[in-house]
C-alpha cells in the first residue's frame, strides 16, 4: 500500500494539474457516477493529503474521497483523454489534461461533517504542519502494545506505512517490540522528528530513502539496492542480510499481522 509521501505527492500534483478549473468528472466504470455527476461542472478549489487519504475540495462543501488502499492507482495526461480502459472509477478532465482512478479502496464524496470525521479519527501525520505529536505520544506512553503497531496504526501516526515505521525505528536504536510505555518523551520526540525528515524527502524525491551517508553504496563500498521499492534503507525487506551499521544479519518476525525487520545488534 502506498504509504504517505505518495498521497502528499498526488495532492501536490492534482493541485498542480487542476485546482482554480472547472472539472467534467465521469464515472466510465459507473460504480461512482452519482457522486460524479455531483462534482461535474465544479471548479476544483484546493487538495490536501491527511496521512493515506486523499482529499479534492470543490465549492459548496463537496469533498472528494479517495483512499488507494493495496490496489488503487492514478494516472494522468496532458490533453483529450483517450479512450478509457479498465475499470475507471472516476475520470476527471479539465481543458488541459486528465486524470484516471482505478481500483481505489474509497472514492467517494464528503460532507464537511464527514470530513471532520475522517480527520478525527487520523493521528498526527508527520507531513502536515498541523500536526499533534502530543496526542500521538499520549497514546503511546500509556500503551503495552509494541512500538511497530502503535506507529503503523493511523489513528495514532498518520501515513507511516511498514517501511517509515521499520527504517525509523532502526534508526532510533529501538526494537519493534519496544511497548509504547517504554518509550520516554525524549525518545518520542527524536523519533517523530526523524519520521518528519524521512517523510518530507521521500515527497521531495518520490521514493523512501533511508541511510545516512556515510553507508551509502559509494561510502561503502557495496551495490546499490535493487527492489522494486527502490531507495536504500537499513532493514525493511533485508532479512538475513548484513546490518549497513554493524554486520549482524537483519531479522524477521510476523507483529500484529506484519512483517517487521530489526538488526538484533543495534536495535535494543
Ligand atoms: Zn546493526
Amino acid at each position: 500500500m502506498p504509504e504517505g509521501h505518495t498521497i502528499h505527492r498526488l495532492a501536490a500534483r492534482h493541485r498542480a494539474l487542476f485546482a482554480g478549473d472547472k472539472l467534467r468528472a465521469t464515472s466510465p466504470q459507473g460504480r461512482f457516477a452519482a457522486g460524479a455527476a455531483e462534482l461535474s461542472g465544479t471548479v476544483l478549489e484546493t487538495t490536501e493529503a491527511y496521512g493515506k487519504h486523499l482529499l479534492h475540495h470543490h465549492p459548496d462543501g463537496r469533498t472528494l474521497h479517495v483512499h488507494l488502499g493495496l490496489y488503487g492507482k492514478f494516472t494522468d495526461g496532458d490533453g483529450e483523454p483517450p479512450e478509457p480502459v479498465g475499470q475507471v472509477r472516476l475520470r476527471l478532465v479539465s481543458d488541459r489534461h486528465w486524470l484516471d482512478l482505478r481500483g481505489p479502496n474509497a472514492c467517494e464524496l464528503l460532507t464537511p461533517p464527514d470530513v471532520d470525521a475522517l480527520r478525527a479519527r487520523l493521528g498526527a501525520d508527520p507531513l502536515r504542519d498541523d500536526a499533534d505529536p502530543d496526542t500521538a505520544y499520549a497514546r503511546i506512553r500509556r500503551s503495552p502494545t509494541p512500538l511497530a503497531a502503535l506507529l503503523l496504526d493511523q489513528s495514532i501516526v498518520a501515513g507511516t506505512g511498514l517501511i517509515f515505521v521499520t527504517e525509523a525505528l532502526f534508526r532510533a536504536g529501538l526494537r519493534p517490540t519496544r511497548v509504547g510505555r517504554r518509550l520516554t518523551r525524549p525518545g518520542w520526540e527524536r523519533l517523530w522528528a526523524d519520521l518528519r525528515e524521512l517523510m518530507r524527502l521521500a515527497v521531495e524525491v518520490g521514493r523512501i530513502d533511508t541511510v545516512h551517508a556515510h553507508h551509502l553504496p559509494d561510502a561503502m563500498g557495496r551495490p546499490p539496492r535493487v527492489d522494486r521499492h527502490g531507495g536504500e534503507v537499513y532493514v525493511y525487506r533485508r532479512a538475513g542480510e548484513a546490518c549497513h551499521a554493524c554486520g549482524t544479519a537483519i531479522r524477521r518476525a510476523d507483529l500484529a499481522g506484519r512483517n517487521s525487520y530489526w538488526c538484533p545488534t543495534c536495535q535494543r
